[in-house]
C-alpha cells in the first residue's frame, strides 16, 4: 500500500487512493476554516492532533458497535479509511445551545437540551449548510428512508457512548456534527470526530475547548485541542 493520487482536497483534509479500491488515506492538514471557509488559517500542529484524536474516538465507536470507516493510523498525519459513497447530509445533535440554534431561535448559549435535539444540514458551502429534514432528504433523493433511520440511530448512539467519555474528562459535549456514507450497502461513520467539528466545553468553567476558540478569535486553538486530548489520555508526540 503506498499513497496514490489526490481524488479531493477539502477544507481540512485531502483524500488519496490505494492500492485497494475499497480505501482510502485520509490526511489531516493544518489548514482550519469557519463561516463555510470564509476565514481560514493554518494552525501548526493541528493536522497531526486531528488525525490522533480523530483515531481514538473513532476506535471507542468502534468498541461500542457502531460501524466507522476507520481502519488504521498510517502516519503523523494520515490514517487508511475505507472509501464510502457520502451521503451529502450533516447530522447534528445538540446537548447544549450554541452556534447556529442561538442565533436561530434567538436562544441563549448554554441552556440544557433534554431530550437532546437532532437537525439534519445539507452540505453546501455555497448554500451555507441550510437545514433540510426527512422528506425533503427523501424528495431529493439524498438519502432513503432506512438510511435516514439508520443515521439518527447512529447519530444518538454516538451520543450515548461520547457523552460519558467527555464527562468522565471533566468535559461537556455541548454538540457535534456526523457525516455517514455507504460502504457495499452499509450505512458507515465516515469523515471525523474532532474539535473542529464539535463543541467541547469544561465542565466546571465552561471554557471552550473547540473550534468556537478560531471562530471567535478567543486564541490558543489548538492548546485547548491538546488539552482536551491530554485529558483523554490521547497520546500525541
Ligand atoms: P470539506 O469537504 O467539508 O471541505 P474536508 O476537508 O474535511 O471537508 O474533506 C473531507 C471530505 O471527505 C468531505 O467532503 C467528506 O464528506 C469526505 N469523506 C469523509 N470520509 C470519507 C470516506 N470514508 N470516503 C469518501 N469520502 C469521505
Ligand atoms: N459543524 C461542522 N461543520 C459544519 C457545520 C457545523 O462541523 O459545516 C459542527 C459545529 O462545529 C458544531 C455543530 O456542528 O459542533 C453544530 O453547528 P451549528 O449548527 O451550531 O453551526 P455553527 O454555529 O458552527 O455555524
Amino acid at each position: 500500500m503506498h499513497t496514490g493520487t489526490p481524488i479531493y482536497s477539502g477544507k481540512a483534509k485531502t483524500l488519496y487512493t490505494t492500492d485497494d479500491p475499497d480505501k482510502l488515506i485520509m490526511g489531516f492538514r493544518d489548514d482550519t476554516s469557519a463561516f463555510d471557509g470564509r476565514k481560514l488559517a493554518q494552525l501548526s500542529r493541528k493536522g497531526k492532533i486531528n488525525n490522533r484524536f480523530n483515531a481514538f474516538i473513532m476506535a471507542k465507536l468502534a468498541e461500542a458497535g457502531i460501524p466507522t470507516h476507520f481502519e488504521h493510523l498510517l502516519s503523523d498525519t494520515e490514517s487508511l479509511v475505507k472509501k464510502l459513497h457520502m451521503i451529502p447530509i450533516e447530522c447534528v445533535v445538540r446537548n447544549l445551545t450554541a452556534g447556529s440554534v442561538c442565533r436561530r431561535l434567538g436562544v441563549k448559549e448554554g441552556i440544557a437540551l433534554d431530550p437532546p435535539t437532532f437537525e439534519f444540514f445539507l452540505k453546501n458551502d455555497e448554500l451555507h449548510d441550510p437545514m433540510v429534514n426527512d422528506y425533503l432528504i427523501r424528495s431529493f433523493n439524498w438519502a432513503s428512508d432506512a438510511d435516514i433511520a439508520r443515521m439518527k440511530e447512529l447519530t444518538f448512539r454516538v451520543n450515548a457512548v461520547l457523552k460519558d467519555l467527555f464527562f468522565a474528562a471533566g468535559i461537556l459535549l455541548v454538540d457535534y456534527k456526523l457525516e455517514f456514507g455507504r460502504y457495499h450497502n452499509e450505512v458507515v461513520l465516515g469523515d471525523e470526530f474532532t474539535p473542529d467539528g464539535c463543541r467541547l466545553w469544561d465542565a466546571a468553567t465552561r471554557e471552550k475547548l473547540d473550534k468556537d476558540r478560531f471562530r471567535q478569535d478567543l486564541g490558543g486553538v489548538v492548546e485547548a485541542y491538546e488539552e482536551v486530548a491530554r485529558r483523554l489520555g490521547i497520546g500525541i508526540q
